[in-house]
């Protein structure tokens, strides 16, 4: 059975449709690509999934349960895990107690006595930190950080409460070619590891083609294609959605 699986779900906005019956199944240890033209409804597709808005109609299972509908803090906790856009680069927290704060954020009654300088969750938050290959910059401040960094901060505070799923929305918008190489492999290795899935948009198609196992077409909320990367780049629609041809 598959980790994720999406049943014709729909999610209209005043009248517009944002996503149309959408389906589409995801086992665990795949990394899956959603692309598409702006505006096609990838950001509201990872919206339902992880429970920040409720579908008009359709199904999200995890493991086969359903989560459709469920609020957002109870689909973390069935472990759906998402990063953020919102930069970590703003804060004034050193690396180290970002990733113990989203530890804590899990424990609502910590959460209110901690204090930066504790040492709660510090051991977990290093390996964490090793993880992402940014334990030697533990104690440094996020501020300072260089941006390919910061998002592999990002990533270790959303692996925080261990997700099966990870659900990244463009996680290397604004990262230099080589940055989104890295991080990408970086994810490959943690879907290794862990025997996770990520689903995850991109603009880059070198990225996309290069790192995902399976590619996921919207234009306008509908579903254009389904498969191995290299069908995806043989598609006449695809072809004629993205390479004009
Ligand atoms: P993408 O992430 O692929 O660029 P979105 O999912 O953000 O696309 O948007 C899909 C469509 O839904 C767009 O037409 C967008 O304007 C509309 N939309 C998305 N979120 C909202 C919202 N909260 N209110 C109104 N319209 C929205
Ligand atoms: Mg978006």
């Amino acid at each position: 059975m598959s980790l994720l699986q999406v049943q014709q779900l729909s999610k209209s906005f005043g009248g517009v449709a944002a996503l149309e019956e959408l389906s589409f199944a995801l086992p665990a240890g795949q990394m899956l690509a959603l692309i598409g033209p702006n505006g096609a409804g990838k950001s509201t597709c990872f919206n339902l999934i992880n429970g920040q808005l409720r579908p008009d109609r359709g199904e999200v299972l995890l493991d086969g349960q359903s989560i459709t509908g469920l609020d957002a803090r109870r689909i973390w906790r069935r472990g759906v895990g998402r990063t953020f856009q919102v930069s970590a680069a703003f804060s004034s927290m050193t690396v180290l107690q970002s990733v113990q704060a989203a530890l804590l954020s899990h424990h609502r009654r910590l959460w209110q006595l901690w204090r930066p300088a504790d040492s709660l969750f510090r051991q977990q938050a290093m390996e964490l930190l090793d993880q992402v290959g940014m334990a030697a910059q533990a104690q440094r401040a996020c501020a300072v950080l260089a941006y390919g960094d910061i998002k592999r901060v990002e990533l270790a505070m959303a692996l925080s409460n261990a997700p099966r799923l990870l659900l990244m929305d463009e996680p290397t918008a604004g990262m230099a070619t080589q940055e989104r190489q890295a991080l990408m492999a970086l994810t490959r290795r943690l879907v290794n590891e862990r025997g996770i899935a990520v689903l995850f948009t991109e603009h880059s198609m070198d990225v996309v083609f290069a790192h995902a196992d399976r590619i996921l077409v919207l234009a306008r909320g509908q579903l254009v294609a389904d498969g191995a990367p290299a069908v995806v780049r043989a598609d006449a629609r695809v072809r004629e959605l993205y390479f004009g041809s």
